[in-house]
């Protein structure tokens, strides 16, 4: 799958754990309101600044979204 980019703010990150596999995650806040699971260490890719709101937006992979990377992604998935 090609590399998306996911804008998620910066701050307000929270570290936490996958329920289903127990990786280690941090969980970023993204522009509507949900929030993203991206594994520790994920690197972003670029960051700007929303004028707007004064925060600071980055754009992680979506290669590095947990749910690309969870062996029990299918957890996750809603079914077609
Ligand atoms: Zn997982």
């Amino acid at each position: 799958m090609a590399e998306k980019l996911i804008r998620v703010f910066e701050d307000a990150v929270t570290a936490g754990h996958c329920k289903e596999c127990r990786a280690a995650l941090e969980f970023y806040p993204t522009l509507n309101g949900h929030v993203m699971p991206m594994n520790a260490g994920s690197v972003p890719r670029k960051s700007i600044r929303d004028e707007a709101s004064g925060r600071v937006i980055v754009f992680m992979s979506s290669d590095e979204s947990h749910f690309a990377t969870c062996p029990q992604a299918e957890a996750f998935r809603r079914r077609r």
